[in-house]
């Protein structure tokens, strides 16, 4: 339903939380966050319910992490449960994901990757695609980007995703499908945001992703958009007109 994504150097569990509230109107059943931490670990909060019981639940754990991602969910494979909200994390336990949208072959991606070892926690179909692009990733070694890029063309559905790995906390990839995608451009930091509004409070240079689209967010002043077939795209940053 809702996605928010930070990457730069403020602390990134409040700019997700703060998100995450302004994307509230657009209704929810459960919400979750997940950051790098500074000691590099991927964690992962989420909660069933308002995301005022997410705050409550992330309150005593370490929420430290200068890169991260967030979503609110709208169940549509799986019932609104903790566990299925998102971010869902790969087997492996490097990367996580938040996605908008379904994913219509989802059981024969799963069968196939169950077939290579893989076990799933959620009932989600979203969870197939982080596993995807890990086993991607894990059998070729190609980078995080190639591997969301093999994955987009082997789901079919619609989708925004948003994808971070423990193993680089310098990068964001995203990538969309039918379901819109904001980037927000700021001083050596980047939002992320399935609509502007949680990003019109910190900068109202944006790039709205196009329709099969992957884009690639560095940490620091490099963010680089190529189509499905990897060609670099030329990358159009709008100013916003849109108060808060
Ligand atoms: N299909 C996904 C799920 O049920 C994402 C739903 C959404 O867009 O919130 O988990």
């Amino acid at each position: 339903c809702g996605i928010v994504g930070y990457i730069g150097s403020k602390e990134a569990y409040p700019v997700l939380i703060k998100g995450l509230h302004r994307l509230e109107y657009r209704g929810y059943d459960s919400s979750g966050v997940a950051m790098i931490s500074d000691e590099g670990k991927l964690n992962i909060y989420k909660a069933k319910g308002k995301v005022a019981a997410l705050e409550h639940f992330a309150e005593s754990k370490d929420r430290s992490g200068t890169v991260g991602i967030a979503h609110t969910r709208w169940a549509t494979h799986g019932e609104p449960n903790d566990t299925n909200a998102h971010p869902h994390a790969s087997q492996s336990g490097d990367l996580a994901i938040v996605h908008n949208g379904t994913i219509e072959n989802y059981t024969v991606v799963k069968k196939a990757l169950e077939q290579h070892g893989y076990a799933f926690r959620s009932e989600t179909d979203t969870e197939v695609v982080v596993q995807l692009i890990d086993y991607i990733r894990t059998d070729t070694g190609c980078t995080l980007f190639e591997a969301v890029r093999e994955a987009c063309h082997q789901i079919v559905g619609a989708y925004a995703i948003a994808v971070i790995d423990r193993r680089n906390p310098n990068q964001i990839v995203v990538a969309r499908k039918s379901s819109p995608l904001v980037i927000g451009v700021g001083d050596g930091e980047y939002f992320i945001a399935s609509d502007a509004t949680p990003i019109v409070e910190y900068t109202n240079r944006v790039v709205y992703l196009n329709d099969d689209e992957i884009a690639v967010i560095n940490r620091g002043e490099s963010l680089h958009v190529f189509n499905m077939d990897n060609k670099e795209s030329k990358v159009n940053i709008q100013k916003l007109r849109m108060s808060i």
